[in-house]
């Protein structure tokens, strides 16, 4: 009799390991979010159509892999993160069983597109059945994009296991906001179906939290600081009227990893004691820090569960911190956490308040500019929630509806007036600091303007008004260039080709996905043409999810931020002076499309009053 063993074929043995690993669409958006985070990006944005039984796509700004690493990413046990048995015991990385990626590529259909940054060009594969179907080199943003289409599509049985669509995006949003509420310093964004569902700026924990479980927790959180040798925890819990009927709000994390623990859990409970119903839970987001070598992260392959070196000081530590918590709030009244301690020590702060001072005070020009909505000091947390993304609930309907919309915003004063006559800009000498801000004296005092940002509002109402009638000039290219894109891209573009005429580019379709570039706008470097509507290309496909803006305003945002003169460049008396000019004369010259500032006032009787004249 012939012997009968084999070893499996790498795609059953990675589909059979796939099964530990990935359950349903949320442990793969666990799995990419944490690489992301790996990957110290510092923005990431999830998209899933489906509840990600169609589509799960993760794109970040984090550190990319070269070329070699990105096909060896999809092996089994392939990881950069442990090297030898001893890293096992001092892990500070989400990820270390070098399993997920390889996982993925055996149960879905899988593209992912990275680039270093000292790599000019980035590397795109595709990966399906766990055998790569393409791999070519790809202009790439920094960072790594990985999407995965049709989850299970070659294990049925796993497939129509999966729950309803609102029960798998429940999973999914439940493993997402254990990873967001872990890293409040980094920007996540979550569309489903088209439409972004979170917008997450980066802040502090406390902001973090009022983000993800409601602006109600605001003036109901404890704060928990203690530091030991052994261990550190920290977080907030939630005042006592925050406790729920259902387990609800309950969020603990060791070395920044989400766990389950009911150990734990009974520590924060009991520290709650005789202050919440015997059958309701307390709310808390609890982290506690500790030596990677005094836990287990690797007793589960979904690392939810760990093991303590020593469990019964954790939860003496865990119970003892709450309690201190809370116990101090009941005795003083509660601190807004948010402010440090060198400010609470601040003579203002900690003197008393006559009523003379306090007069003196609020008349102020400072004590107003401090006070005014919306600056970045003033923590309005009631609005902080509503506020968040307002930058991107603009669109610029009409110049004067645009101008209103922001200042209510945007919380600084600015009249809309001939500026360029007020200013007087035209006898003015041009100071550039930083090769980035440009300094113009006024007849009432200067501006500080930031070039880039100034140059993006300019380009952005001149590609604007082009796009609405007034048909930019093109000059025609002296040597056509040819430009063979892939067919996504190449439908992309025929897509936006009468878009880009308007603004001066004018191309034209040269076959199977080539076109050729006849001419560009007037004021785009020759020589260039071919890299911009590449990176044009590029921009427009990663704002594309973004569905508020037609195809037409994300195209001449795409434009202007590209065409702008970056931060860092420098520039002549005459070039200063022209970039002044051209932005006061712009229907809404005091911010850009997305509302940061492009230069800031300085008034002579506000200088006068701060130096006390
Ligand atoms: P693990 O995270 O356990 O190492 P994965 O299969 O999740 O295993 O990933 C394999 C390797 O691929 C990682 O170790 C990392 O080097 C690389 N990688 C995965 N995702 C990213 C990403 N988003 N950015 C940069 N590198 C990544
Ligand atoms: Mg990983």
């Amino acid at each position: 009799m012939a012997d009968i063993i084999q070893l499996l074929p790498d795609n059953i043995a990675n589909q059979i390991a796939a099964g530990e690993v990935i359950q349903r669409p949320a442990s793969a958006v666990k799995e990419l979010l944490e690489n992301a985070i790996d990957a110290d990006a510092t923005e990431i944005k999830l998209i899933v159509t489906d509840a990600g039984k169609n589509l799960i796509q993760v794109i970040d700004n984090g550190k990319g892999m070269s070329e070699t690493d990105a096909r060896m990413a999809f092996e089994r046990h392939a990881t950069s993160k442990i090297r030898q048995i001893e890293d096992l015991f001092r892990i500070k990385t989400m990820g270390f069983r070098g399993e997920a990626l390889a996982s993925i590529a055996a149960v879905a259909q899988v593209e992912i597109k990275t680039r270093r940054a000292e790599d000019e060009l980035g590397t795109f594969i595709e990966v399906e059945n766990s055998s790569v179907l393409k791999q070519e080199a790809c202009a790439a943003p920094i960072g790594t994009s990985i999407s995965m289409k049709n989850l299970f599509f070659n294990v049925p049985a796993r497939r129509n296991f999966l729950k309803s669509n609102a029960a798998e995006m429940r999973h999914i949003i439940d493993e997402f906001i254990r990873v967001a509420m872990a890293f409040p310093q980094v920007f996540f964004s979550v569309t489903s179906n088209g439409q972004q569902i979170f917008h997450l700026e980066a802040g502090n924990l406390k902001q973090r939290i009022i983000q993800i479980l409601g602006n109600n927790y605001n003036a109901k959180m404890v704060s928990v600081n203690e530091e030991t040798d052994y261990l550190n925890i920290y977080g907030f819990v939630g005042k006592p009227e925050t406790a729920k009927k259902t387990r609800g709000d309950q969020y603990f994390f060791v070395n920044s990893r989400f766990i389950k623990s009911a150990y734990l859990n009974h520590a924060v409970n009991s520290a709650f004691d005789n202050m919440i119903a015997k059958d309701s839970f307390p709310s808390y987001v609890l982290f506690i820090d500790l030596d990677p070598s005094q836990l287990d992260i690797n007793v589960h392959p979904t690392k939810q569960e760990i093991k303590f070196e020593d469990e019964k000081i954790v939860y003496a530590f865990v119970q003892a911190a709450v309690k201190h918590a809370l116990a101090q709030f009941s005795i003083a009244p509660s601190l807004d956490f948010t402010l440090n301690a060198e400010i609470q020590s601040l003579d203002a702060v900690s003197k008393p308040f006559t009523s003379e001072n306090k007069e003196a005070a609020s008349s102020s020009n400072l004590y107003k500019t401090f006070t005014q909505k919306n600056q970045a000091h003033k923590i309005d947390a009631n609005e902080k929630s509503e506020l968040k993304d307002w930058k991107s609930f603009f669109v610029p309907p009409t110049p004067e509806g645009e101008f209103k919309n922001i200042t209510e915003n945007s919380g600084f004063e600015f009249e809309k007036r001939s500026i360029n006559s007020t200013f007087n800009l035209q006898h003015s000498t041009f100071l550039q600091l930083h090769n980035t801000y440009i300094i113009a004296s006024t007849h009432s005092g200067f501006v500080l303007l930031h070039q880039q940002l100034a140059h993006e509002r300019i380009l952005y109402e001149r590609y604007s008004m082009a796009a609405h009638g007034k048909q930019m000039a093109t000059q025609k290219s002296l040597f056509p260039v040819t430009l063979e894109l892939a067919a996504a891209d190449a439908a992309l573009l025929a897509d936006i080709l009468p878009d880009l005429l308007e603004i001066g580019y004018q191309i034209e379709p040269f076959g199977s996905n080539t076109f050729v570039i006849q001419g560009t706008p007037a004021d785009v470097l020759q020589g260039n043409e071919k890299h911009s509507i590449e990176l044009l290309i590029e921009q427009f496909k990663h704002f594309s999810s973004d569905i508020k803006f037609s195809k037409r305003e994300k195209l001449i945002r795409c434009m202007s931020r590209q065409q702008a003169i970056k931060a860092g460049q420098a520039l002549t008396q005459k070039e200063m002076q022209r970039l002044a000019e051209e932005l006061f004369e712009c229907n809404t010259p005091n911010i850009t499309v997305t509302g940061s500032p492009t230069y800031l006032e300085f008034k002579e009787d506000y200088l006068d009053k701060m130096f006390g004249r």
